[in-house]
């Protein structure tokens, strides 16, 4: 049996910069027909200068044609609507980091006072730029999600025509909140469809499969499960492949982040597969996305998968994967595009 994924796409991608980006990019690009960038370099990507620099540098790192890097900026609350007109054609989403929740996100918004925020979100809501926001407290490491659905919650509801995408949900909580609001919706992630906190901890500390937000409890990914499986449409695949060098992992001060973009299209159709739901799979790599964003010239790229073993390799360059020396179920056999 073979499966066939027309223009999949990663709504959740850190590229990094410089050699990482050299041996990453082009590990998303081969597959993949776009991405949302994540804008979370040291410094962060808030000007037009910066974001075009990084798109140059990531479509020369990556040299394929059929990939669109999706760029993005890093929430601050003095964006004004002339700024965000001047880079609206550039920019495909922002990024809000709450300040020091992950890595690099040490510029991140300190507060979520409406009427500060107000200007720049009404001007991102008439201009059909999304707001992608990682939400996670400063509260205890298994809260912190939870927490913040109230957040998510007063945004929605303030600000109800910007689209709101929670980015790499991990629980029940923020599932049950899509539902609940028109403007919500969300990414998610590989891992957390896959693995829980015993994964990570319950045995040998796993470091390879540490990342914020941390992964929750069996519940939390049965929630997960349920709306990615069954292809809702307010959900899309967003790996949030976060690669850090091997020693930065395997260390006294673990980075946080899974590297999973060179084996996610695999796994995922094995995990769907399994599930009896692989006629939602495009829908969840690419469909719902299309349709939420409502914004992307997407590359026409079609990716044939069958059931076939796959080796994972120990190591692309410096950064581990995950299932590393692993066999995968399937392969990808065919690239068009
Ligand atoms: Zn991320």
């Amino acid at each position: 049996m073979s499966i066939t994924l027309n223009s999949p796409l990663d709504m959740h991608l850190h590229l990094r910069d410089e050699a990482m980006l050299s041996t990453v990019g082009p590990l998303s690009s081969e597959t993949f027909s776009g991405a949302i960038i994540m804008p979370n370099l040291v410094p962060p990507v808030s000007t037009k200068e910066e974001l075009l620099a990084y798109k140059s540098r990531i479509l020369n790192a990556c040299n394929n044609k059929s990939f669109t890097p999706f760029m993005t900026l890093f929430f601050k609350p003095t964006y004004t609507r002339e700024f965000l007109e001047s880079i609206k054609d550039e920019l495909t989403a922002i990024k809000l980091y709450p300040a020091g929740i992950t890595t690099n996100s040490e510029g991140g918004l300190s507060g979520f006072d409406v009427d500060e925020l107000r200007p720049t979100l009404d001007a991102m809501a008439e201009l059909n730029i999304p707001l992608c926001i990682h939400g996670e407290t400063n509260g205890f490491v298994m809260d912190r999600e939870a927490e913040f659905v109230s957040i998510y919650e007063m945004l929605a509801t303030n600000f109800p025509k910007l689209k709101i995408i929670m980015e790499h949900i991990t629980t029940k909580a923020s599932v049950e909140a899509l539902d609940k609001f028109e403007n919500l919706y969300a990414t998610i992630t590989l891992h957390h469809l896959l693995i829980t906190l015993d994964d990570v901890a319950g045995g040998m500390l796993q470091p390879h499969l540490f990342c914020k937000p941390i992964a929750k409890r069996p519940e939390d990914r049965e929630a997960l499960r349920a709306v990615a499986l069954s292809g809702h449409p307010k959900v899309m695949f967003g790996s949030d492949s976060a690669p850090h060098p091997q020693h930065a992992k395997e260390s006294c001060g673990c980075a946080s982040g899974v590297f999973t973009a060179p084996i996610a299209l695999q796994v995922l159709t094995d995990l769907f597969v399994e599930h009896s739901s692989v006629e939602k799979l495009q829908a969840f790599v690419s469909d719902n996305a299309q349709k939420i964003y409502s914004n992307l010239t997407v590359p026409q790229k079609n990716i044939t998968l069958e059931k076939k073993a796959f080796i994972v390799p120990n190591k692309y360059a410096e950064v581990v994967p995950m299932f590393a020396g692993e066999k995968l179920n399937y392969s990808i056999t065919q690239i068009e595009g």
